[in-house]
């Protein structure tokens, strides 16, 4: 690829349009405002789905891996679940985000981190950012910049997301009251959730909704949500940050330029979860690039429905779920509790056994984690798949028909073994 790209900001998102496109052979230079490793707000928690879209590597920074799952809310005792097929993966986020940078870089990606994108100019034949280091020229920009995206809203792209949540969170010290094995999820907040996330040393704890969205009024549930745990919210410092969730109303592309992430708002709008999804986005950012230099596109525009096409309905399907819970949380986790059926659609949702991230359906996904897989009706994958990423620290390969449970890996350890569940 003799394309120059400049990638805006080195989250899940852009450091995985980095690596791809490196990979790829592309010259990328991933700007990153922030110098490396930077914190970021966020629970941390990796659905399968999400650990099965990263390197390795970065499954390395994971801190605890949990598959109880507590659920709280409306008149009901809680329920507890034990489910290892929707294990969670619990990463600190500066450390996970700097190993996918990490890979970026060693697929070929030069990384400037402390650099902020600030102007940005398109034109006919490319791309002008402007950084306190000066101009930087590009044919094509992924921006990657998350929710409050400066080149989106520059270049009058992205506009409006369908849902935004407010989300608070704390780093608290482990303690003995809330168990160190079970992530709990308390539905008693209204148009969102409280959740406790323990991790190595600590747990995270946080509340988000979109319908609360005063901080004082979400502050408070925080407030309740701890005490009832034992936790103390004095011992951490509370911060905030928006979720922008079911993507945005107005243009995700223009002829050179992609958003991609929260600069897409791809995140889902039941549960918040923003990793997977903006990885989803990065890996189509970079196939509309393919596209554009094999000359099968003439821009980057039909990027917008190709990530509506691939986004869209499950995320549609999460807010209708939203929705359809909020009236009675007691009846929605009676639901839980009562049908094996609805608790069974929850656990594929986590764990990606449903389209967008089933894999067989999608090359692409299975290509960027390098999982062979056997694509609808024995179509041959469009692009060809490669496979074996450069960035890989290990090549994985899996062989099984559909429906069957594959154990991917090379490795000994935990880290670096996937599990995968075919869509049948
Ligand atoms: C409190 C909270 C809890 C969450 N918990 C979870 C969770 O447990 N699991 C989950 O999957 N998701 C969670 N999310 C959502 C998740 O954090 C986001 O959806 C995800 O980080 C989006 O990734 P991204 O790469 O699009 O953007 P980001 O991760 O936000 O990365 C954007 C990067 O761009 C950089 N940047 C910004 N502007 C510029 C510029 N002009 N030039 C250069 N660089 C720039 C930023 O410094 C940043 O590093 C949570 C979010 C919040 C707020």
């Amino acid at each position: 690829m003799t394309l120059s790209i400049v990638v805006v900001g080195a989250g899940p998102a852009g450091a995985t349009a980095a690596r791809r496109l490196a990979g790829r052979g592309a010259r990328v230079t991933l700007l990153e405002a922030r110098r490396l490793p930077r914190p970021k707000l966020c629970g941390g928690g990796l659905t399968p789905k999400a650990q099965r879209l990263v390197p390795l590597r970065a499954l390395e920074t994971v801190e605890r891996r949990v598959h109880r799952l507590e659920l709280r809310g409306g008149l009901l005792p809680a329920l507890r679940l034990d489910e290892p097929q929707a294990e969670i993966a619990m990463v600190e986020r500066a450390r996970f985000d700097l190993a996918l940078t990490e890979a970026a870089a060693n697929a070929g990606a030069e990384v400037r981190d402390g650099e902020r994108g600030d102007g940005v100019a398109e034109d006919a034949s490319g791309v002008t950012l402007t950084t306190r280091r000066g101009r930087l020229r590009a044919d094509l920009v992924v921006a990657a910049d998350g929710d409050s995206s400066g080149i989106a809203r520059r270049l009058g792209l992205g506009g409006p997301a369908a849902r935004h949540a407010l989300a608070l969170e704390v780093d608290l010290p482990l303690g003995t009251a809330p168990p160190v094995d079970t992530a709990i999820l308390s539905f008693g907040v209204r148009g969102g959730y409280a959740w406790y996330f323990p991790k190595g040393d600590h747990a995270n704890v946080g509340a988000g909704s979109y319908r609360e969205t005063d901080p004082r009024v979400l502050r408070a549930a925080l407030d309740r949500f701890a005490r009832g745990l034992g936790l103390d919210l004095t011992d951490g410092r509370i911060a905030g940050h928006w979720i922008p969730q079911g993507l945005r109303a107005g243009p995700l592309a223009s002829s050179r330029v992609v958003l991609a992430g929260d600069a897409a708002a791809t995140a889902d709008p039941l549960f918040g979860e923003g990793i997977a999804y903006a990885i989803i986005s990065a890996v189509a950012a970079s196939d509309a690039i393919v596209e554009l230099e094999a000359g099968r596109a003439t821009d980057l525009r039909p990027y917008d429905r190709r990530l509506r096409t691939l986004l869209g309905p499950a995320l549609r399907r999460l807010e209708l779920a939203a929705r359809a819970a909020e009236p009675s949380m007691t009846l929605a986790l009676g639901t839980i509790r009562l049908s094996r059926g609805v608790r069974e659609v929850a656990i594929d949702v986590i764990a990606g056994r449903r389209p967008p991230f089933a894999v067989d359906a999608h090359c692409e996904l299975a290509c960027t984690c390098g999982i062979d897989h056997d694509p609808p009706d024995g179509a041959a994958c469009a692009p060809p798949c490669p496979h074996q990423l450069p960035n890989a620290d290990a090549v994985v390969t899996c062989h099984a028909g559909p429906g069957s449970q594959l154990a991917c890996g090379s490795g000994s350890s935990p880290f670096q073994r996937r599990e995968v569940q075919l869509a049948a």
